[in-house]
């Protein structure tokens, strides 16, 4: 031990970094020994991180330049090492990092090795930067050295004696291995032998004491030894006393310390609590802040976006305003004007509500008129008679004609109504009706004057029309016709369609129609079934005048095809079941029964009138047939129907109390349109022949007889040129009312199109209006909304620096008691340290 003691028995915290029996810390540098030995004991001494170095003299040192060394770096300081000894140069450079020495080709033996450390880097500390373990030969040596910590920065500190052995390899390995930081190291010095620690320990037990010059081992006799021992003892005594004295009294403060320490943890844990919960509150309202931040700018910018378009919606709309105020300006300057350009607006407004009235009052009149006219058309019928005879003759047919026969009519004074018929060769009378036709004049002809009295059904009167003769005179032919000279029944319905079409703005009608026949006294329904079946003859009084029958067919029509259907059926029927087809037709009357049902659509006035169309059976008297049984009852029933027909025209010409329709099914049948405002149209038909003269006598006598009837009542006897007059005027009146029409319907048009876009301008500015005052409205709201919302942004601006200063105050008290603890534990571990040394 020539390099001076130890620190590590004077400073018992050292002992704790020595891992190796024999070692120890010295807390200064190298110091050369005088002795001889000493200087051959040192095998190597490299100067870790520096060049080789010389001292010569008494005690010569001789230091290696660095090698040995695996990796690490070369640290070196100019600043001086205090306490650096005889060599403080060495202590100026080091070795740092992560590095080893090996120390090859040793002889075998024990060796001891110094370490010499000085702190060059960490100059200000702080302590602890710098930990490392030192590891020889693969085992500790030096536990946690820290350099700093035992001697400062700049200063230098020994580890020595360390005990090594070298095997047979001859390596001596030096390991560093840093706990904090990287190890450095300044000096390593491999010295022969192991350190000499028995010398000493011997010494202390009292058997020898080291020099306290040069640490040689000085003898000592009994007695020196047993002083030194008592001198010892005492000395121990009295330390451990001290030390006893001291450890309670570092115990008592440690126990303090303690408890303090822990009052202290349980505060510091409370803060830490109240640190996480603050931490937490400051973190969520953070976090509720950027979200309102966030909405805010949203807010913010819709608003802003809002606001522009509102702007523009404003601008846009007071343009429009603007546009329509000009318009509504422009448009009511348009209407004066249009109002000044018409001279008397109002006046004309009153001329056109005259006029209408006008209008109404000419309708009335021509209603009235219509009216009158029918009244006229009637007077002048019935000035005609009520009961009108047209005779027709037929020409002669082949048969006659090839036998050269005497003709007995003579149609000189035809147009008059005039026939003349030869009697007994010159004897010539003459029959008076009111058409003769002769047989040159068509279907046509007949028609024409005919059909006034058939189409006055249709203003509301029944109408009876039938034809009378003998067979083979053309009644069929005048009634029924051919298909293609069509008669009075075909013509008649033609002609009520067309007319019933052209009144239809004014009158709907409904035309249906019925087809009966009478043969011998019986009535048969021709289109209820084939072959027909028989009626059974009960009449109902509808109406006043109209007359119905139950349980006949009423076939409703449309059209002059569906009569024609109806008339083939009919006619079809007739002949079904009969053997003589001719025969039985001549000898059973054919009735065809016309319902007229009028509703006038301005008046609302609805009629139900009858048309009989009647092909009547041939009316040759019994006499001259030679008929029996069958025959005799057609014949009887022939002339029964016929002489009944005679005797209710004969009992209307008298104006008699009793008329006799029920003294046959025909006038039974025909009731209602026999007599009373009824009206007759009788086609007395004829032969030219002369083998047939007697029965055309006869027939133009019965005929005359009807005729006679209504002739000469003065009541008939109408005022033709008013009529004329009226008629005259009549087309004239309907042109007026026309153009007043059409003038009124103009005005009245051109007064609603102003009235409707005066209408239509008024609402659109009133609903521009409206919308403005919506959108300012809403403006309004939106701009409320946004203060509100400011309001709100402040609010939590000044919640967030409350919370904010609140959570600084927290951290401030946190370091404070972070600061307070630190103390606290301070003087606590340094106690705590000196306790357990
Ligand atoms: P009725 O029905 O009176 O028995 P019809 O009508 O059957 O008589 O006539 C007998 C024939 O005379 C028929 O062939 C018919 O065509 C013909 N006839 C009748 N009247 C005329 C006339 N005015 N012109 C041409 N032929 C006629
Ligand atoms: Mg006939």
């Amino acid at each position: 031990m020539g390099d001076g003691g130890s620190d590590t028995g004077e400073d018992p915290m050292l002992d704790s970094l020595i891992c190796v029996a024999g070692s120890s810390i010295k807390r200064s540098g190298f110091i050369a020994s005088h002795s001889s030995d000493e200087r051959e004991r040192r095998v190597i001494f490299v100067n870790a991180g520096g060049e080789e170095l010389r001292r010569q003299g008494h005690s010569e040192i001789e230091v290696e330049t660095d090698r040995f060394f695996q990796g690490g770096d070369v640290l070196r300081t100019d600043e001086e090492v205090a306490d650096g000894g005889d060599l403080p140069s060495i202590y100026q450079s080091a070795r740092c990092g992560n590095f080893c020495y090996e120390f090859r080709d040793l002889p075998p033996g024990d060796y001891s090795v110094d370490l010499h450390f000085a702190e060059i880097v960490y100059t200000n500390g702080p302590r602890g930067m710098r930990v490392f373990n030192v590891f020889i030969q693969d085992e500790k040596a030096v536990s946690e050295l820290d350099v700093y910590s035992i001697v400062g920065a700049n200063r230098a500190l020994q580890v020595m004696n360390i005990p090594v052995s070298a095997g047979k390899d001859g390596v001596v390995s030096v390991n560093f291995q840093g706990v904090v930081g990287s190890p450095t190291v300044s000096g390593i010095c491999i010295k022969q032998g192991a350190p000499e620690l028995q010398l000493v320990s011997s010494g202390r037990d009292g058997k020898s004491l080291l020099c306290d010059n040069c640490f040689a081992p000085v003898k000592l006799t009994a007695a020196e030894n047993k002083a030194a021992r008592m001198s010892f003892t005492a000395k121990y005594e009295r330390e451990i006393r001290e030390l006893k004295a001291q450890c309670q009294m570092k115990q008592d403060e440690c126990y303090e310390a303690w408890m303090s320490l822990t009052a202290a943890n349980q505060e510091l844990e409370k803060v830490r609590a109240e640190l996480d919960v603050k931490f937490f509150q400051n973190f969520t309202l953070g976090q509720a802040m950027e979200k309102e931040t966030e909405k805010m700018a949203k807010i913010s910018s819709k608003y802003e976006h809002d606001r522009r378009l509102w702007v523009a919606a404003i601008d846009e709309l007071e343009r429009k305003m603007k546009a329509i105020k000009s318009e509504h300006s422009q448009l009511s300057f348009e209407a004066h004007q249009c109002a000044n350009s018409i001279p008397g607006l109002n006046q004309m407004v009153t001329a056109v509500q005259s006029l209408v009235g006008q209008y109404d009052d000419l309708k009335m009149k021509f209603n009235e008129e219509q009216e009158r006219r029918k009244k006229l058309y009637n007077q002048l019928l019935e000035s005609k008679g009520n009961i009108r005879v047209f005779c027709r003759c037929r020409p002669l047919n082949m048969e006659e004609a090839s036998s050269r026969p005497q003709t007995v009519v003579e149609f000189t004074d035809a147009k008059d109504g005039d026939l003349g018929v030869l009697m007994n060769g010159s004897n010539k009378k003459i029959y008076k009706f009111d058409r003769v036709y002769t047989p040159k004049d068509d279907q046509c002809d007949v028609f024409e004057d005919a059909s006034p009295v058939a189409t006055s059904v249709l203003d509301g009167y029944n109408v009876c029309i039938f034809a009378y003769g003998q067979t083979g005179t053309g009644k069929t032919f005048t009634m029924e016709g051919t298909e293609q000279n069509r008669g009075v029944n075909y013509r008649t319905l033609e002609l009520l369609f067309k007319i019933a079409e052209d009144r239809k703005k004014t009158i709907s009608y409904d035309i249906s129609v019925s087809v009966l026949e009478v043969y011998n006294e019986q009535v048969r329904d021709l289109l209820a079934s084939s072959p027909p079946m028989v009626v059974r003859l009960e009449i109902k009084q509808v109406s006043e005048g109209v007359n119905h029958v139950p349980g006949v067919v009423d076939m409703k029509v449309e059209n002059v095809d569906e009569v024609w259907n109806i008339l083939q059926t009919g006619s079809n029927a007739r002949a079904v079941g009969s053997n003589n087809v001719n025969g039985h037709s001549s000898r059973s009357h054919c009735m065809i029964c016309t319902v007229v049902r009028a509703k006038n659509l301005v008046t609302g006035e609805c009629t139900r009138s009858k048309l009989w169309l009647v092909d009547l059976a041939g009316s040759e008297r019994l006499a001259k047939t030679d008929v029996q049984g069958e025959r005799l009852k057609e014949a009887q029933s022939i002339n029964k129907s016929l002489s009944a027909l005679g005797d209710v025209i004969s009992a209307l010409a008298t104006k008699s109390s009793h008329i006799p329709y029920r003294n046959s099914k025909l006038t039974h049948l025909l009731q209602d349109s026999l007599g009373g405002d009824s009206k007759t149209l009788m086609f007395v038909q004829i032969s030219p022949s002369e083998h047939d003269l007697g029965e055309t006598v006869s027939s133009l006598n019965f005929a005359t007889r009807v005729r006679g009837v209504e002739l000469g009542p003065a009541k008939k006897q109408s005022d033709t040129t008013e009529i004329q007059k009226l008629k005259l005027m009549l087309p004239f009146c309907l042109c007026q009312l026309k153009c007043k029409d059409d003038t009124i319907r103009k005005l009245e048009e051109n007064v609603q199109v102003l009235e409707g876009k005066t209408k239509s301008k008024e609402q659109f500015s009133k609903s521009q209006q409206d919308k403005i005052i919506d959108l300012e409205n809403q403006v309004e709201l939106k701009a409320e909304l946004c203060g509100h919302l400011e309001k709100r942004l402040s609010h939590v601006y000044e919640k967030m620096q409350r919370k904010e200063e609140a959570c600084y105050s927290f951290q401030q008290k946190v370091i404070s008691f972070i600061m307070k603890i630190s103390e606290l534990h301070n003087p606590i571990s340094l106690s705590a340290r000196s306790f357990e040394g």
